[in-house]
């Protein structure tokens, strides 16, 4: 039987029965697939008891975001962490996150600043400031996070080297629909024409990805990329970028260790997708 937590007296007495007090965490905002479920799987072969958070934080999400209307599916949520083994789920209400007289805030510079950052003002801010007062509510040991949300991923690595919190940060591969289209809680907002194009983001960076590697300049490739998704079907592209893995910082020309990473809107649905180069 999942463990179902709320408050922090609940998850301070689960804790207390952990053996030698280890726990490894995955949060999310709820509305679970299989992506999410591959996170919690992997989890599972630390050998320790995994704890995941459902929580939609107010915070990472601007004025005109999709906050509001963000999937909430918390029954089918717990009975699909129950049957894939997770031992605890912690839904807490956003006065346990943000307590009256809560003031502090994580920003994490540099690679927080371009590529989702640019185009969502404090959109990592409020994600590593609820991360970071996640993982001291819950002090694990280990922390997963998807590759999906590459910059997030990089973010918080960043966020814990830079403050030494006590926290092993591991990233899991993007799991894909069987057409390439990243699995996503906002995959539900396409119309059955949208999700029809959604895998020409995949299938365009892999072609810019092998155009880089043919030597081509990442400045025609990235915008090629970009005419083939507006031609797609896809709207507004935020971005298509060939960046160093870790930094994020663009770079001009293929080289190890490079990722490409793409933000395009199909109708109001922002997608994102990345790949290693
Ligand atoms: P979210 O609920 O969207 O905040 O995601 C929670 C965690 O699941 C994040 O670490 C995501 O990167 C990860 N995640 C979401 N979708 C996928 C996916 N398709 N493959 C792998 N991880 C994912």
């Amino acid at each position: 039987m999942i463990a179902r937590l709320e408050t922090l007296a609940e998850l301070d007495a689960w804790r207390t029965h952990l053996p030698a007090q280890k726990c490894a965490f995955v949060p999310t905002m709820g509305a679970l697939h299989a992506g999410h479920m591959e996170l919690v799987k992997v989890t599972k072969s630390l050998g320790l008891p995994v704890l995941v958070s459902v929580f939609v934080n107010p915070t990472q999400f601007g004025p005109n975001e999709d906050f509001a209307r963000y999937p909430r599916t918390e029954a089918a949520d717990i009975a699909l962490l129950e049957t894939h083994g997770a031992d605890a789920v912690f839904l807490p209400r956003v006065e346990v996150v943000y307590p009256p007289g809560f003031a502090s805030e994580v920003r994490v510079r540099g690679v927080s600043e371009g590529l989702c950052g640019a185009v969502r003002p404090g959109h990592f801010d409020g994600v590593a400031t609820v991360v970071a007062r996640l993982f001291g509510l819950i002090k694990p040991s280990h922390a997963l996070f998807g590759e999906k949300d590459f910059q997030q991923l990089q973010v918080i690595r960043r966020m814990v080297a830079d403050l030494a919190l006590p926290v092993e940060v591991l990233g899991v591969p993007t799991v894909r629909e069987a057409d390439g289209l990243a699995l996503s809680s906002r995959n539900r907002y396409l119309s059955l024409e949208e999700r029809a194009i959604a895998p020409q983001l995949y299938i365009t960076l892999q072609q810019a990805a092998a155009s880089l590697q043919a030597g081509l300049d990442a400045a025609s490739v990235v915008a090629q990329a970009a005419q083939s998704l507006r031609e797609s079907g896809f709207g507004r592209v935020d971005y298509v970028a060939y960046t160093d893995a870790e930094s994020l910082t663009p770079r001009t020309h293929y080289a190890p260790n490079g990722r490409l990473l793409a933000a395009a809107f199909l109708g109001k649905t922002r997608l994102i997708d990345n790949i290693a180069v």
